[in-house]
């Protein structure tokens, strides 16, 4: 059933764009066929629905990757301090456009995991392009990583990703990683969402026996947490970090 569901949805998902392509396709064929500036206000819609038409079977086929692979566990070590720095980095352009400040803070220099280096930075790029999406009025994104005891008692990694916004109310909380599920389907689409990825980053997280957690309260901002096993006592350092900011 759930199976049914969800490619139920991804073809409504593909066919909202796609039609509207074809009625435009339709309209420079017809009754636009020499109207200049009805091009020009077109031509950039329709390049605007491909694209996401495109994200989406990005998504889609990225999903499908990760769920062809949840048994194996990643076997390499890489750096969550790296990988992070690198990713706030490659959004600072888009925060600056959206006014906002992102401050990465890190408890070490650095924390090792088994992990693969592109996964994770989908889950990161995931966590902080939503807080510039929905979250901006906030003005900041605050980002920690730590290392602390997880809930088997195993050492753990986390990576918070908290933001400032209107939050998420409650009822809404236990769903969000569910496909396709958005608050604000309006507001998802008008901010190039796809509504998968969340899913995505709990499938990501799940591979590599971590978790997500999500707190928030309604009109205070919300916190997503990336929780990870570390990759042993003896490769990570622990040192006090010697940069931050
Ligand atoms: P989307 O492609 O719609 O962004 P996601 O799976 O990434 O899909 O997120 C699902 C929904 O969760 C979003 O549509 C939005 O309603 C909500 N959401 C995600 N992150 C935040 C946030 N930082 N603040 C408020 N709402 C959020």
């Amino acid at each position: 059933e759930m199976r049914a569901d969800f490619i139920a949805n991804a073809s409504h998902e593909l066919r909202t764009p796609l039609a509207a392509l074809s009625g435009f396709i339709e309209t420079l064929q017809g009754s636009a066929r020499d109207d200049t500036a009805a091009r020009l206000r077109f031509l950039p819609i329709m390049q605007a629905q491909a694209t996401r038409m495109a994200r989406l079977i990005d998504d889609l086929l990225s999903l499908s990757r990760i769920e062809l692979n949840a048994h194996l566990r990643p076997d390499k070590q890489v750096d969550l301090v790296a990988i992070m720095r690198q990713v706030a980095d490659s959004l600072q352009t888009l925060a600056r456009d959206r006014g906002v400040e992102i401050s990465v803070k890190a408890a070490a220099d650095r924390l090792l995991v088994l992990g693969d280096r592109d996964e994770l930075m989908r889950v990161f790029e995931n966590l902080i392009e939503n807080a510039l999406k929905y979250a901006a009025s906030g003005k900041r994104i605050d980002i920690a990583l730590s290392i602390g005891e997880g809930s088997k008692s195993a050492r753990e990694a986390s990576v918070r990703v908290r933001d400032y916004g209107p939050g998420i109310a409650p009822e809404h909380l236990p769903r969000l990683t569910e496909r396709f599920y958005r608050v604000d389907v309006t507001e998802s689409r008008a901010q190039g969402g796809t509504g998968l990825g969340l899913a995505l980053v709990k499938h990501i997280l799940n591979r590599h026996g971590g978790r997500l957690t999500i707190e928030s309260t309604a009109g205070q901002g919300a916190t997503f947490t990336a929780h990870l096993p570390v990759a042993g006592p003896a490769e990570n350092t622990n040192l006090p970090a010697s940069t931050s900011g």
